[in-house]
């Protein structure tokens, strides 16, 4: 592929935001991770936690109302807002100050679920990061798709994908319809694999960081709220998907030798951030 950029160091550090001594909280960006139901509570829990280690300065996550205890308990340091229902999302209230968001994980696909995205898709252009049953439910309702906001990044594993954009013939042809689909709706997509890649504006950026050890739950989840804590930072949503994917795969290799493959779950992508981030 002629348009394919590789994801190194340099290439990161051009576009990396080195956290400045007289910042304040305000200015590190409030993000809103938005997902959960009944089950799957680990999956916002996660993402708060990713986006508040990467580096936003405040965090809320909107969950169902089961979650409070969990989340309150689990991060400390993030605000939680819940849904007046108890088991999935059926309304998505955003505060004034938001600066980014990270949409989907957990989320389930309940059609009062579905309704919710539509009527935040509706009202929002805040920076988005689309993930997970985020990405289902744009599946269900394709329609729904130009209501993204420009240059949202959406995160789909090999599955959503294929649910997104329907099945292709080879790799070739795979790439060939996610730049049109990127281009059609003005899109970051992260495709999330091995090796991961980010088509944006016709440029294809293949990540080289990250191994096997990534293939755990909740990896995808805290995925997300990486990105969405550097979007909340004003990164450009590009450099963001790229910065990171790169830090996220950083991650699982700066861990193998205490690790290896088999005993690394996604918290312990969260407790390598510092290392990958400095
Ligand atoms: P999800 O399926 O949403 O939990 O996302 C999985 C995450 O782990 C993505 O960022 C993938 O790129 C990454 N991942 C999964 N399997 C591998 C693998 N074999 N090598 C490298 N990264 C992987
Ligand atoms: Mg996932």
């Amino acid at each position: 592929m002629d348009n394919l950029i590789k994801i190194d160091k340099k290439t990161v550090l051009e576009r990396f935001h080195p956290i400045d001594k007289y910042t304040h909280k305000g200015i590190q960006g409030h993000a809103l991770i938005v997902g959960g139901s009944y089950g799957k509570i680990g999956a916002p829990l996660l993402s708060a936690k990713a986006c508040l280690k990467s580096g936003a300065g405040l965090v809320t996550a909107y969950i169902p109302q089961c979650g409070y205890d969990i989340l309150q308990t689990g991060i400390p340091e993030v605000m939680v807002e819940t849904d007046d229902y108890p088991t999935h999302i059926t309304a998505i209230t955003t505060e004034a100050n938001i600066r980014a968001v990270g949409l989907g994980i957990g989320m389930g696909q309940h059609q009062e679920t579905q309704q919710a995205v539509f009527h935040f898709l509706k009202l929002n252009t805040l920076p988005l990061v689309l993930d997970a049953d985020g990405i289902n439910i744009m599946s269900e309702n394709k329609e729904w798709l130009e209501f993204l906001p420009a240059q949202t990044i959406v995160t789909p594993h090999r599955k959503e994908l294929e649910r997104l954009i329907g099945l292709w013939d080879d790799e070739a042809d795979k790439m060939k319809k996610v730049i049109s689909f990127s281009e059609t709706y003005d899109l970051v997509v992260v495709l999330k694999g091995a090796p991961t890649r980010i088509v944006y504006k016709n440029n294809v950026f293949e990540n080289t960081t990250g191994n096997q050890s990534l293939a755990t739950a909740g990896s995808g989840d805290v995925l997300t709220g990486i990105i969405t804590g550097l979007l909340a930072q004003s990164y450009d949503p590009d450099a963001a998907a790229i910065v990171g994917v790169y830090i996220h795969g950083l991650t699982a290799d700066l861990a193998l030798p205490e690790l290896g493959y088999h005993a690394f779950v996604a918290s312990d992508i969260i407790a390598n951030l510092g290392k990958a981030f400095s």
